[in-house]
């Protein structure tokens, strides 16, 4: 140990590291040796709800992941709604996690299901504030971005960096905004057009034909009635797990590493 009187300096920044660590500590518990600052203690732990994305920018549309893998990404749009914690106690007994696209408008009051979310290792993304074509990337477009992000880190603390343009409508232009705003547009490569409500076999069916490594695949979990989509998932699960896949979230799936 260097002597106190001589480095104070590095002892202060020493002592706030451990203030720091004494923080970060105190939410996940005391660690077993006792000292809050062991980095490698921390390491160890369980980590922390992520609170945004490792930027790598990308001004396209992704409609899929790489190919050399059986990783696949389940998607949920237009929720969170009274649908969303029947879908999240599946993707729970499941042990798998998925990426939901939510609407900002619909964030205020379901703010305990957008943390359970983050504290089961699923992802959250931008779906806009009302549902609206953003493809003019308009003033008023962006605001709705805007807003969606906002009420979401005000609900969990966590900065998407995944956005769904509703009705799949982007253009170069809304690409570029996106970027700006370190936002990556999310399309899909596996569409069960579940929204129409087809029947659960269906929408079952049209999954499994779809699914190649690197899928993202689009489901709901409101903008209606959703029981035949939350029906169909747990078999679609357990088929494609049963496959050799495996599910990760889009964060996961684009390599996007996650700020804790
Ligand atoms: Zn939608």
């Amino acid at each position: 140990m260097v002597p106190r009187v001589v480095v104070a300096g590095v002892l202060a920044a020493v002592a706030l590291a451990a203030a720091l660590g004494a923080t970060a500590t105190s939410a996940v518990g005391t660690s077993a040796s006792g000292d809050p600052a062991d980095p490698l203690t921390l390491a160890a732990q369980a980590p922390a709800s992520p609170r945004g994305c490792q930027y790598r920018p990308r001004a396209t549309n992704v409609r899929s992941g790489p190919a050399g893998r059986r990783r696949i990404a389940l998607t949920f749009d237009d929720g969170p709604s009274a649908y969303t914690s029947r879908v999240l106690d599946v993707l729970e007994r499941e042990s798998i996690p998925a990426t939901f696209f939510v609407e900002g408008r619909k964030v205020a009051g379901r703010e305990q299901l957008l943390l359970r979310m983050l504290e089961d290792g699923d992802m959250i993304g931008n779906h806009s504030y009302s549902h609206v074509d953003l493809s003019k990337a308009s003033a008023a477009a962006m605001t709705q971005v805007d807003d969606t992000q906002d009420a979401i880190e005000a609900a969990t603390g966590f900065t998407p960096c995944l956005l769904r343009a509703p009705y799949g409508r982007t253009s170069r232009k809304l690409l570029g905004a996106l970027a700006r705003r370190r936002l990556t547009s999310t399309l899909w490569s596996v569409n069960p057009r579940d929204f129409l409500a087809p029947g659960t076999a269906a929408i079952r069916q049209r999954v499994l034909d779809g699914v190649r490594p690197g899928s993202i695949i689009l489901t709901h979990d409101g903008g209606g009635d959703r029981s035949q989509t939350v029906a169909a998932i747990a078999s679609i699960i357990t088929t494609l797990k049963a496959r050799g896949y495996t599910f990760v979230t889009v964060t996961d799936l684009l390599g996007l590493g996650l700020k804790r």
